[in-house]
């Protein structure tokens, strides 16, 4: 069985205490891998190899960082076959989308950012006659990257890429439940040059191995996506120790449909924005609003394509749904389904197990797409993130009551709105509480824009600039001015 180990000073080593976690296959339930429970000591070992290498790091030119960036990112996508089956195989979601979605997206953030930091520029002020100011934007140390499992190597390359572009080194680490493919790249980085330190990878739990990170007094900057509860904590500990924190949380995203909207167009993207990678993605839109003229049509056609979604192995091609991540969280999903139908809900299809996933997938994980309608909007299953394939469709009346609706909960990540109006559309755009709305279109993302949530979605923003900003310290630079100018 593969033993993960952890990666440190560029070399792949035990953990201290040896001891280890066992990594399932939420398709089968079995143990596919071991992984290492590290405790503080590894993450002490693990900051003290990127201290070492952070001056060396800082200093070595852009272009030479840019290159070996590019170096990693043709390396991923030399092994999308082998990086995809990995995520499969450990998140659950089906081989298709590991393809086509998670491990060129992987390579997409290293290409990004490797090409941003060679085309920075700072901002420069000059004060009437008397001085010039420059702004230094300066790597600020050692970055602790904590990202989670749903989308494994696509969010931690979405924080890895960008820490070292601008010259931090990183101690990283991934979600206990999905730790393979984050383990492969330190293969790619080592067979790619990366210098040693500048990289680390502690593998482990959060409560363990994360925290450790969060409360090192070395580590300066923590980026962390994950949960709302776990974010909280995280803004305790770093909170007294002042360091710059960015928190990428949970979401319970509103998905607004307007009779004007072309819904041959809509259709296949709410069952997409309903269900893709189980309904396990941050950004799902999980509370579906449809205006009142056109909601009995919609739910019928929307249930129809629902019930139609293949739910089984991953590894099958064909395959529209896989595995929920862990029995946990599959009873917890199925906890809400429970409570949906206390609060008043109608199930409409779904709610529980599929009847047949497949002889190897007996013992997985699965969840049948779910489709609940009757419930009010104000009830714990329409305000509390369920992170899995349930939806709740609600009609509404008109433009200010779906804002409402949207608006009622404690999240604000992302909205999607579909209508041919863009005049309504840009007056909803501004009053919805989430740090994207889409328009006619879901998922559709260009990776120079900032992205973060607002509410108890996050704090701080991810992606192009606001990437550069957030892991370099600007320092101001005046120098006055002398003689007859
Ligand atoms: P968790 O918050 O449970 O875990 C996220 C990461 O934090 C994991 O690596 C976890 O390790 C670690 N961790 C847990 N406790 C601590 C701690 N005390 N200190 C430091 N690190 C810790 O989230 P999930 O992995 O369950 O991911 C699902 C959540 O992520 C959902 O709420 C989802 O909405 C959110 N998410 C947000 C996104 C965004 O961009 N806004 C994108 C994708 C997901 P371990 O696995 O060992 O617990």
């Amino acid at each position: 069985m593969l033993r993960i180990a952890n990666f440190i000073g560029g070399q792949h080593v035990p953990p201290l205490a040896g001891q280890y976690l066992p990594n399932i296959e939420p398709a089968t339930g079995q143990v596919h891998a071991e992984l290492p429970d590290s405790d503080g000591r590894d993450v002490e070992a693990a900051v003290q190899a990127a201290l070492a290498a952070f001056t060396p790091w800082s200093r070595t030119p852009a272009a030479e960082r840019s290159r070996l960036l590019l170096d990693i990112a043709a390396r991923i996508e030399a092994n999308l076959d082998r990086l995809a089956h990995a995520e499969a195989v450990d998140a659950g979601k089906p081989l298709r989308l590991a393809r086509t979605v998670d491990i060129p997206r992987a390579a997409s953030n290293f290409r990004f950012f490797a090409t941003a930091i060679v085309h920075c520029h700072s901002e420069a002020y000059r004060t009437d006659q008397l001085a010039l100011n420059y702004t230094l934007r300066q790597p600020r140390g050692v970055a602790g990257l904590i990202s989670p499992w749903n989308l494994p190597l696509y969010l931690f390359t979405w924080k890895v890429a960008p820490a070292l572009a601008t010259g931090n080194t990183v101690v990283a680490k991934p979600s206990e439940l999905t730790p393979l493919t984050a383990h492969l790249l330190t293969e790619l980085c080592q067979e790619a040059g990366l210098p040693p330190g500048v990289f680390n990878v502690v593998h482990g739990l959060g409560s363990k191995a994360g925290a450790a990170i969060v409360a090192h007094p070395r580590v300066p900057t923590i980026s962390f996506t994950g949960g709302t509860v776990t974010g909280a904590e995280i803004a305790r500990t770093a909170g007294p120790l002042f360091k710059k924190v960015a928190l990428e949380l949970g979401g319970k995203n509103p998905n607004i449909i307007f009779a004007d909207a072309d819904l041959d167009a809509v259709l296949p993207t709410s069952i997409r924005s309903a269900f893709e990678n189980q309904g396990e993605i941050c950004l799902c839109g999980s509370r579906i609003f449809v205006e009142a003229s056109i909601y009995p049509s919609f739910v019928e056609r929307f249930v129809a394509a629902a019930a139609k979604l293949n739910v089984g192995d991953p590894l099958t091609p064909g395959t529209d749904q896989g595995a929920l991540i862990s029995a946990k969280h599959r009873d917890k999903v199925l906890s809400y389904i429970q409570l949906a139908k206390e609060e008043g809900g109608r199930i409409l299809c779904g709610g529980g197990p599929p009847a047949n996933v497949g002889e190897r997938c007996q013992a997985g994980y699965f969840v049948q797409p779910t489709v609940i309608v009757d419930l009010p909007v104000d009830c714990r299953v329409n305000r509390e993130e369920i992170f899995g394939p349930v939806v709740t469709i609600t009609p509404f009346q008109d433009d200010a009551e779906v804002v409402r609706y949207a608006n009622a909960t404690p999240y604000g990540l992302s909205a999607s709105l579909w209508t041919r109006d863009l005049n309504r559309a840009h007056q909803l755009a501004e009053k919805i509480d989430a740090g994207t709305v889409w328009v006619n279109c879901w998922l559709l993302r260009d990776l120079r824009v900032p992205f973060g949530g607002m509410k108890q979605s996050g704090v701080g923003r991810e992606g192009g600039e606001e990437a550069l900003r957030f892991f370099t310290e600007p320092k101001t630079v005046c120098i006055r001015l002398t003689g007859d100018m």
